[in-house]
């Protein structure tokens, strides 16, 4: 409790009464009394804890919300269920990423809407997270293909480049940065392990994954399977009947037994695919977004469980 003196002035029939009043108070009641007055100025400015961050995609959300943990807030722009190649910016994203203090993206070219986004809203830090990755060049057109995180070790090396940035951004934080990104890399190598060994359980000849975008090379190349797309990036679909052809033809050649859609491809190319060359389509995986919630795929780690238990069901027949 705290004594708290209050000299008061009134008047009263015509005469001015002078009046001492003492208050006790608990330290709540005064710090109330004190905003009250207008004496609590103190507080306010400079006592948010962490930082108010916005990704350009559903992943990467989830990727940076395991490390800031309850420090601070994650957004992401694309919807879950959109692509994020040639997405079109509404309002209230130009409004998000205002509102943020820093915008991490992707980078490698997959959000071809950023310059109009960040012109848009205002001054804030854009941070590319896959700085230093050991990118796979398109074959069609100039470019690198943008699809790293079915790598897990590139999402590895995107953790790491964020600690480094969120620690620069925020130093009072750098403990539960580093704590948070040790157990969530620890959770990614063994579920690099974990892939790695589904993978090698199908047979070699039916090592190929078969699918509308070909999204698949960095997961390919890290894993051990084949990959083929109708078309080689969203951003450039067609689904020509020439396209359409040739991955009939790969998929004969392998007498692959299933091939597979994705949930932010319009399906009806796949399914074409299909029925020209007779196989299944043996399920969705996730390429360009999480799951809605009660998908089970609402996470990053739980997308690539999804889509490698897809896999090893449709190629082990
Ligand atoms: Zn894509």
């Amino acid at each position: 409790m705290k004594e708290l003196v209050l000299t008061y002035v009134y008047v009263e029939g015509g005469i001015v009464v002078k009046k001492r009043l003492l208050l006790l108070a608990s330290a709540m009641v005064m710090s109330l009394f004190l905003v009250a007055c207008g004496g609590g100025d103190e507080e306010q400015a400079g006592t948010k804890e962490g930082l108010d961050i916005t990704t350009s995609f559903s992943i990467l959300g989830d990727i940076v919300g395991n490390v800031i943990g309850d420090r601070g807030t994650v957004e992401y722009i694309v919807p879950i269920g959109e692509e994020p190649h040639e997405y079109e910016p509404i309002p209230s994203d130009f409004q998000k990423v205002s509102d943020s203090d820093v915008f991490y993206i992707n980078g490698l070219g997959l959000e071809e809407w950023l310059e109009k986004l960040v012109q848009n809203a205002g001054d804030i830090p854009v941070v590319t997270l896959s700085e230093g990755v050991t990118a796979i060049p398109l074959t069609n057109e100039d470019g690198d293909d943008p699809h790293i995180w079915l790598d897990v070790q590139n999402v590895i090396l995107m953790v790491n480049n964020l600690v480094d940035d969120l620690v620069e951004r925020d130093p009072d934080g750098e403990d539960t940065y580093r704590a948070n990104a040790e157990a969530y890399i620890q959770e990614l190598e063994e579920l690099d392990a974990w892939i790695k060994a589904e993978m090698s359980t199908i047979a070699e000849d039916f090592r190929m994954i078969a699918i509308s975008e070909d999204a698949f090379r960095y997961f390919g190349q890290a894993y051990g399977i084949d990959t083929a797309g109708i078309w080689e990036i969203n951003s450039h679909e067609e689904g020509t009947p020439s396209q359409i052809s040739g991955l009939v033809d790969k998929i004969q050649e392998r007498n692959l037994p299933a091939v597979f859609v994705e949930t932010t491809v319009d399906q009806r190319y796949m399914e074409t695919v299909a029925n020209n060359a007779g196989v299944e389509i043996a399920g969705e995986v996730y390429t360009d977004a999480v799951g809605q919630d009660g998908s089970g795929a609402e996470t990053y780690i739980k997308m690539m469980e999804h889509n490698v238990n897809v896999f090893v069901n449709g190629l082990s027949q």
